[in-house]
């Protein structure tokens, strides 16, 4: 962090790019990883298998299909789109840099609810997007709607995180449509964490009516493929024809489209342990509840945002004397004190648990 150009290389890069501060996942190896909102159940075994076989196939001398045809119909098909409406990409932070790329620039304002995933503006000031941000509710975390339609009136673009990161808490579907409704420009609704939600909580049956809203989903999280960096975007073909315009030809390799299809292909073997995980939600959120000094906001994804005393040195402590490791968000503004802990197996979660009991009982 604070990791800053030499002044050699800063006299010549962008004035964008100067003074950025490089996304730092905050990685470390440890025991127990609990950091960067993985499914840490692992890939089911029958799929890995399938995987395996797929792999094996892939012709690895030709470029990729550019448009990952066969994962594009797939998706459409699950999604019960056309494939002119999906638009695959490597990760769905290629997506987020693409959507910037083309809808953002100079003059270009876009709305920002913070605290929320801090790519947004990262990508928003590399291409000199102007941001406006309508902060979140300092005790509740939850996002100020009636000031968000406001902004969104002169927006080019509106991003809205549902399930939020880190705060866990989704957009009402209402409330998606008065934004979308009131925004001349794009509105995404980042889905990162949607499959760990109640049902009804995405904003994906409005397609139909909003051509300016784009979903974004992401095969990193519920179904455990972080390492093939696979994302995806749904909205109208038009949107989207923008957006491959300014992608790069071949930024989805053939190894991650043959992965990412044999799990849409087996979807149904993700259920029981994306059920398992919002199990496991309820459980974390209820024993770190029992800790008198811990406050544990409600969540709809696979993690947990928590606030406690001295969280920074606690986050440092967990992983120094416990090997464990969680994501630090003490020094963000609007969280102070807090931790965001991603829901992992019941001996992961166990783990976490006795060990913040430990470390709080320490200082009792
Ligand atoms: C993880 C995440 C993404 C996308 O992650 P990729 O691994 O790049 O697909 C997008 N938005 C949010 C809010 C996330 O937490």
């Amino acid at each position: 962090m604070g990791k800053g150009l030499s002044p050699r290389v800063k006299a010549l890069v962008r004035a964008s790019v100067a003074d950025l501060e490089p996304y730092d996942p905050g990685f470390s190896p440890v025991a127990i990883n609990l950091s960067a909102n993985e499914n840490t159940h692992g890939m089911p075994e029958e799929v890995r298998r399938d995987m395996s076989v797929a792999l094996s196939h892939v012709v690895e001398n030709r470029y990729p299909a550019p448009l990952a045809t066969d994962l594009r119909e797939a998706l459409a098909e699950w999604h019960q789109v056309t494939p002119q409406q999906v638009l695959v990409s490597n990760g769905g932070d290629e997506a987020l840099f693409n959507l910037f790329l083309a809808f953002g620039g100079a003059g270009h304002k876009m709305v920002n609810c913070p605290p929320t995933f801090s790519v947004y503006r990262l990508y928003a000031e590399m291409v000199e997007t102007p941001v406006v941000d309508v902060p979140r509710d300092p005790e509740t975390l939850l996002p100020d709607i009636d000031a968000i339609v406001e902004a969104a009136k002169d927006a080019h673009l509106v991003v809205l995180t549902s399930p939020n990161n880190p705060t866990g808490d989704c957009i009402a579907r209402a409330d998606m449509a008065r934004i979308c409704e009131a925004c001349p420009g794009i509105v995404l609704a980042d889905e990162a964490y949607s499959e760990f939600a109640p049902a009804g909580t995405s904003s994906e049956p409005l397609l139909d009516e909003y051509d300016n809203l784009v979903v974004l989903h992401t095969f990193s999280k519920a179904f455990c493929l972080a390492g093939g960096r696979i994302g995806y975007l749904l909205g109208a073909p038009d949107v989207l024809a923008a957006l491959s315009a300014v992608r790069q030809p071949y930024s989805v390799n053939s190894f991650s489209q043959a992965a990412a299809l044999v799990a849409v292909h087996e979807m149904g073997a993700f259920e029981p342990v994306i059920e398992d995980i919002v199990h496991e939600r309820g459980w974390l959120a209820s024993e770190l509840s029992k800790l008198p000094q811990v406050k544990v906001w409600p969540s709809s994804a696979n993690f947990l945002c928590v606030r406690m005393p001295e969280a920074g040195r606690k986050r440092a402590e967990l992983r120094d004397e416990y090997s464990i490791l969680v994501r630090d968000f003490s020094t963000t503004p609007g969280l102070e004190d807090c931790l965001r802990i991603t829901v992992g197996t019941h001996e992961e979660n166990e783990a976490v648990v006795s060990a913040i009991a430990e470390l709080l009982a320490k200082e009792d």
